[in-house]
């Protein structure tokens, strides 16, 4: 069994995008992180992204509106940041407090500067194979992981679980487009697939992106199998200072034994969402100053 290190992975590509950076004269890309209200989870991946994009060079601005914010108020921000010529792209962390529609924020954020993928017309881009449209983060690291592992997808069954919008449908999507790395048959399965165990034990490439604590098991894996473990789950685990520990949507100690190459909770698919944003976020650069 070989271990996808994501870590390691995701270090290897922030180093290039440093280099990339670098060699652009004049203004650098700007990408503009919202965070709203005191969420401890918000802060955290903020401070992360914040944090990698000083790392490779790009141009943060850190936005606080308090959690009061309405609707309509942060609508007229995100229509301000749109309209700014030195933001190439924009990101509303979530989650969003209670009285804000998540999706209709997602759509407020230019299709041109949504750099987390999670616009309607970036989806449908994915679908037409729109190389100028954004893949959402974690579906993207996904693919890069894939290739920088050598797995090529081509004529492989890859088996999805999970169907969310944010990793389960575009990882799907991303798969299924005939290009090089891609081109696999696809299977998307949710809670609604009978005898789920006999569908995933088909694939040739697992995506577990359930969010259930290892909820794939040994039994439900093909000997051999790529095994990609989208799940960060938070279980109680008394022995550690937090008393949780972190733990994917697979039961790691029995799949390990049987997969060819898997992917660790924390350290595999986790470090890669963040550094798709920075790459997604100098792809806007580019598409929008002709760099
Ligand atoms: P969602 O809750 O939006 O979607 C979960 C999906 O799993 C749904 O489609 C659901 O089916 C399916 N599902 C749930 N229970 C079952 C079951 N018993 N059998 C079959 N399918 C089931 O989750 P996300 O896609 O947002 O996230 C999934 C996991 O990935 C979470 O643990 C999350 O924390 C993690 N994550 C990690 C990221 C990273 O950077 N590594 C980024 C994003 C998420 P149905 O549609 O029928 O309800």
């Amino acid at each position: 069994m070989e271990l996808i290190d994501g870590n390691q992975i995701a270090a290897a590509l922030i180093a290039e995008l440093k280099t990339e950076v670098n060699a652009i004269s004049g203004r650098k890309p700007c990408i503009a992180l919202i965070r709203i209200g005191d969420d401890p989870a918000s802060l955290s991946y903020v401070t992360k992204k914040e944090k990698s994009a000083a790392e490779i060079g790009l141009t943060s601005r850190i936005i606080l509106p308090p959690v009061t914010i309405s609707q309509p108020e942060l609508f007229a921000l995100i229509d301000q940041l749109n309209a700014d010529p030195t933001v190439d792209g924009i990101l509303v962390q979530s989650p969003l407090p209670k009285h804000i529609n998540e999706v209709a924020v997602f759509g407020r954020v230019s299709a041109a500067k949504d750099v987390d993928g999670f616009n309607t017309l970036n989806l449908g881009k994915i679908a037409q194979e729109d190389e100028t449209g954004f893949a959402a983060c974690t579906p993207a690291g996904i693919m890069e992981l894939l290739a920088r592992s050598k797995v090529d997808l081509k004529g492989k069954h890859v088996v999805v679980v999970g169907r969310s919008l944010i990793v389960g449908k575009p990882i799907a999507l991303l798969a299924l487009q005939k290009k090089a790395g891609a081109n696999a048959t696809v299977t998307i399965c949710h809670s609604g697939t009978s005898n789920l165990p006999a569908m995933v034990r088909q694939a040739d490439v697992l995506v577990a992106a359930i969010g259930r604590p290892e909820f794939i098991t040994a039994d439900m894996v093909k000997p051999g199998a790529v095994v990609i473990d989208v799940g960060i789950n938070r279980v109680p685990d008394a022995t550690k200072k937090s008393g949780f520990r972190l733990v994917g949507d697979v039961h790691f100690p029995s799949v390990s034994a049987l997969a060819s190459k898997i992917t660790p909770v924390p350290g595999g698919v986790g470090p890669m969402t963040v550094a798709m944003l920075m790459k997604n976020t100098v792809k806007a650069f580019r598409l929008q100053t002709a760099h």
